[in-house]
């Protein structure tokens, strides 16, 4: 069984994040949606919020499921026998940042690979950072999150 987890903020899940996964699921026979929980910076959307918004959004995908763990992502892959990391790359801002992690991650455990797919063009823009930024003064978001989710 090859498993992959997808960690990340996902303060709120975006229509990028989703693509994702959607994209990433003939690849692997188990995605794990991972919240990590930094202990000294709380999120802005509640944690069980947010795992209730992903498990919405995958709720059709028999082989998602909706995890947060605390500690470093290579701990969690490992304990979840999960033999690759899904990220997702959007700019070369991103790659630049995504090549140190990986390779940090890599040093840190030789058994994690991990996997990077380019984000559709029309997902470029979003990041979940803008989202809370538009909600923050009462913008209108929902043209930026999975359209089986609410957020007031
Ligand atoms: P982090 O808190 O680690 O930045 P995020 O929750 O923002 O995590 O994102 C998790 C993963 O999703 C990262 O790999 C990130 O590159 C990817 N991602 C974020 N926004 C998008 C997007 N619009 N399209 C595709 N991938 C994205």
């Amino acid at each position: 069984m090859k498993t992959a987890v997808f960690p990340g903020s996902f303060d709120p899940i975006t229509l990028g994040h989703e693509s994702i996964v959607r994209r990433a699921l003939p690849l692997f026979d188990h995605i794990i949606v991972a919240i990590g929980v930094n202990q000294d910076k709380a999120g802005y959307f509640p944690l069980g919020k947010r795992l209730e918004w992903i498990k919405a959004v995958f709720s059709d995908c028999p082989s998602v499921s909706v995890e947060s763990y605390n500690g470093l992502t290579v701990d969690f892959c490992k304990k979840m026998n999960a033999s690759h990391l899904i990220r997702g790359l959007r700019t070369s801002a991103d790659f630049e940042f995504e090549r140190s992690v990986a390779h940090v991650n890599s040093r840190l455990s030789q058994s994690v690979e991990t996997v990077f797919l380019l984000t559709q063009p029309e997902y470029v823009m979003i990041t979940s950072s803008i989202v809370r930024e538009v909600h923050k003064y009462g913008g209108d978001i929902s043209q930026f999150i999975p359209r089986s989710i609410r957020i007031d």
